[in-house]
């Protein structure tokens, strides 16, 4: 995999191995997703319509945007992107307008997957809403749903964390009819995402992925990749003092010597709170 400069792997080449604690999610995501985008013959055969919308619902940073990725990339298939927010954001009229482009570029590009980021926003529960706009954007989306042919070979994968926020009307049978939950990652799912993390680290022996996913209750993928960043940086802090940068490089034995401590991930601990937490305590 290539790397950004973020320290995450490049968004287009994101893998399932890149994604842990997810064994399940990955599984029915294949099933759901990978499988009728590759083989849609299978669906012919048996006379059904293949799935049309799925719903990935989880709190935000468990990795719901990176799982459609994923997903998208290992079925060859290409990928757009919706965001909620960003498509209310716009004019009147022009809402509606970008939905039907960005619908008929998938189509056209088909086998693709279309990812709506935050679906919430856009199609909020009719009875609450009271603008007009809102009301047609959500009716939009609607249409353009039941819109796709059936042999077109497009996958709608929403997120939301909010699930209970939505029409109702975008849950029935042809539209998001299947649901996959996102959870918060266990202890076992924590060791596995600091894994990938830290995979391109040079660690010291002391560090115990172990004990640090013990440590971190409550964290999520974002919280453990803002995590390993953090204490990579407290390394550089902690080796500065005592560089020679008067030739401008760095030598390549003392580069070697650069390693990320346990100490390094306990200061980082200070900094860096589980997203989770810092919501409990904004609400307070
Ligand atoms: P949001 O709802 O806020 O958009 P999300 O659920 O879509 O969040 P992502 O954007 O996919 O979350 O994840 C944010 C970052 O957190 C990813 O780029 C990745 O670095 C890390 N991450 C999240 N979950 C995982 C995971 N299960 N395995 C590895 N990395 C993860």
């Amino acid at each position: 995999a290539e790397y950004s400069d973020d320290g995450d792997v490049r968004r287009a080449d994101v893998t399932y191995d890149d994604i842990g604690g997810m064994t399940d999610t990955i599984r029915q995501l294949r099933e759901m997703v990978e499988l009728p985008l590759r083989y849609p013959e299978l669906f012919t055969r048996l006379g059904v319509d293949p799935p049309r919308g799925v719903l990935l619902h989880g709190p935000p940073g468990t990795g719901k945007t990176r799982l459609a990725r994923a997903v998208a990339n290992e079925s060859e298939a290409e990928f757009f992107v919706i965001n909620g927010p960003e498509i209310m954001g716009s004019a009147y009229g022009e809402s509606e307008k970008k939905l039907r482009e960005i619908f008929a570029a998938a189509t056209k590009a088909a086998p693709s997957i279309l990812f709506i980021d935050e679906i919430d926003s856009i199609a909020p529960s009719r009875d609450k809403v009271h603008g007009e706009a809102e009301k047609r954007l959500v009716a939009q989306l609607l249409t353009l749903m039941d819109g796709l042919e059936p042999r077109t070979n497009l996958v709608v994968i929403a997120a939301t964390n909010r699930p209970e926020a939505l029409d109702e009307a975008l849950r029935r049978p042809g539209r998001f009819d299947r649901e996959i939950i996102v959870g918060v990652p266990d202890e076992s799912g924590r060791r596995e995402i600091l894994a990938i993390h830290t995979r391109g680290m040079p660690l010291d022996a002391k560090v115990s992925l172990r004990e640090l996913a013990r440590t971190t209750y409550g964290f999520v993928g974002a919280d453990l990749n803002a995590l390993s960043r953090e204490a990579a940086i407290e390394a550089v802090r902690r080796i500065m003092p005592k560089l020679d940068l008067s030739s401008g490089t760095i030598a390549p034995e003392v580069l070697e010597t650069l390693k990320v401590t346990r100490d390094d991930f306990v200061e980082a601990l200070k900094r860096v709170q589980p997203s989770a937490m810092r919501e409990v305590m904004v609400q307070s």
